[in-house]
């Protein structure tokens, strides 16, 4: 089931699905889209890309999802090193295509994503209408045989330092993630769940949905351009959603849109969360107030994406333990393995205190990215960097305490700014929290909160001190608090840390103030 682009619902089965792929396959090869050939997307979740998703890797060719949220310059940047030769469009994204076509000299043509009675004026000198391309086709097609480790799709990095890098992945790769990801302990898939994505499949595949839903036959449901509170909610309630999943910040919007109208999905069994860390004060909503479990997760672009998933043990009995597991990123899927290492590269010990940088192994672990040396992304075991500082306990549960280039050096020590975020985010005035760390002359860097208040709210750094006290250590309490209305967010959702220090890089500590 589908929100189309164009507004209304659409509805349909696997069956009919597959003979429309097989229209589609046969429309690609029509257009002389060959082995390896790279076939950009540029869509929201909808039947349609689900379709093109299927079509093009099923010939051999490559999915390449191309996220609406980047910059023009940076879409250009993608196109021309993946050297796209088709995109397929959806009907509100043909502007960003026409803004950006005389740059992007690969691309042959313009698939727009809709029938014949919606297309669009465009200035695009190559576009063709999806439903003509699709109709146009005959459904009897076989489906070609090649190797396993053949490409499927392709998904750059947000690249927030340097370029964007494209991660590969492989037909071999996302049928075992697609199983991985199916398990009861993962996002437990089956014929009885509806499940809806509201994360992106142009980032990450929809962590992998589109493969393990189909492959278990769990409904999907689409919810096209539609990701505000109200939209996600309408569908989770008329569809009979069990599962949704995608990043903490949409849930923000659901959670305030069921607080001010009173409503909740009773249908809905699990909330996959992931891509940032997950508050407490969002995991104790959906489970305490609206009944459904949350289950956070812990991925990255490279790993196709899931690397953990955090569920308390059923010998954890005592709900502040679980709790106390839950805010962690939780424990490996079934076929990866992963270390923490210090700065000498020696592993550090499983006692939820040491960290070091995370290091990740498996079979849907990217091997490399795109057009680069594999070395740039392994060391010769095949272990790959992710970039994420962490610990892991006894009980196997890893913790991210910041990204690699956001932690905040005080005084020779580490202060984790996600959990300060997230001690802080249970605030009752606070909606959402952001920590960075400022130049600081004697402990070289301190700690500053960055909060966007709750409505009508005004908590002050000293409401702030006072709450986090017995939360956190005495020298991680930040130096100061200031208030702002919102966090800039990157194209996949994450606060953009970067940006935030150079905000509020002018920022001075109330006790180095002259
Ligand atoms: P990008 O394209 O920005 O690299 P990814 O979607 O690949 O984005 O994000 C991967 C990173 O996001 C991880 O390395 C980690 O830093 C962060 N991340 C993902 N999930 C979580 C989580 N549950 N808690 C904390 N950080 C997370």
């Amino acid at each position: 089931m589908t929100r189309t682009v164009e507004g209304p619902i659409h509805r349909y089965t696997y069956r009919d699905a597959h003979t429309r792929a097989r229209q589609l396959a046969n429309a690609l090869r029509a257009l002389n889209v060959k082995l390896g050939d790279r076939i950009a997307t540029l869509a929201w979740n909808t039947y349609r890309h689900f379709e093109v998703y299927y079509a093009v890797s099923g010939i051999g060719a490559i999915t390449h999802t191309l996220n609406p949220r980047l910059h023009p310059s940076q879409l250009t940047y993608i196109v021309n090193h993946a050297e796209d030769s088709w995109i397929f469009v959806d009907l509100n994204l043909v502007p960003l295509v026409e803004a950006v076509a005389d740059d992007i000299p690969s691309v042959r043509g313009v698939v727009v994503m809709t029938d014949k009675a919606n297309m669009p004026d465009t200035s695009l000198a190559n576009a063709i209408c999806y439903e003509e391309l699709v109709e146009g086709h005959a459904d009897d097609f076989e489906w070609p045989e090649f190797d396993e480790n053949t490409a499927s799709s392709l998904c750059y990095t947000s690249g927030t330092t340097g370029n964007p890098k494209g991660a590969l992945y492989s037909h071999r790769s996302t049928i075992i993630h697609a199983y991985g990801s199916a398990l009861p302990d993962v996002l437990h898939l089956g014929e009885n769940e509806v499940v809806l994505p509201v994360v992106p499949m142009f980032h990450v595949n929809a962590w992998g949905i589109p493969y393990g839903a189909t492959m278990t036959g769990a409904k999907l449901v689409f919810p096209g351009a539609g990701l505000d509170g109200a939209s996600v909610h309408e569908l989770l309630a008329t569809e009979g959603v069990t599962m949704t999943a995608g990043v903490p910040t949409v849930w923000l919007n659901l959670l305030n849109h069921w607080r001010e109208t009173g409503t909740r999905a009773q249908s809905l069994k699990r909330v996959i969360i992931g891509g940032s860390a997950c508050p407490e004060s969002m995991i104790r909503a959906f489970q305490d107030e609206f009944g459904a479990e949350v289950r956070h997760a812990w991925g990255m672009t490279e790993m196709s994406p899931l690397g953990t998933v955090s569920i308390p043990k059923p010998s954890m009995t005592d709900p502040d333990g679980r709790m106390r597991k839950q805010v962690k990123q939780g424990r490996a899927v079934f076929g990866v393995q992963m270390r923490i290492v210090d700065d000498d590269g020696r592993e550090v010990p499983h006692d939820g205190e040491a960290f070091g940088e995370l290091q990740v192994r498996g079979p849907w672990i990217t091997s490399g990215y795109f057009k680069h040396d594999q070395s740039e992304a392994h060391d010769h075991d095949g272990w790959f960097a992710t970039g994420d500082v962490s610990t892991m306990d006894a009980d196997g549960y890893m913790e991210v305490t910041d990204r690699a280039k956001d932690v905040i050096k005080s005084g020779g020590e580490w202060i984790s700014s996600i959990e300060i975020e997230n001690h802080a985010m249970s605030h009752p005035d606070v909606a959402q929290a952001a920590v960075i760390g400022l130049p600081h002359p004697k402990w070289d860097e301190r700690p500053l909160l960055i909060v966007v208040p709750a409505k009508g709210k005004t908590p002050t750094h000293a409401d702030m001190t006072a709450f986090l006290e017995d939360k956190v250590a005495k020298w991680w309490l930040p130096d100061d608090t200031v208030l702002t209305d919102e966090l800039p967010l990157g194209a996949t959702g994450k606060v953009l840390k970067a940006q935030l220090r150079e905000q509020f890089g002018d920022h001075t500590f109330p006790e180095t103030r002259s």
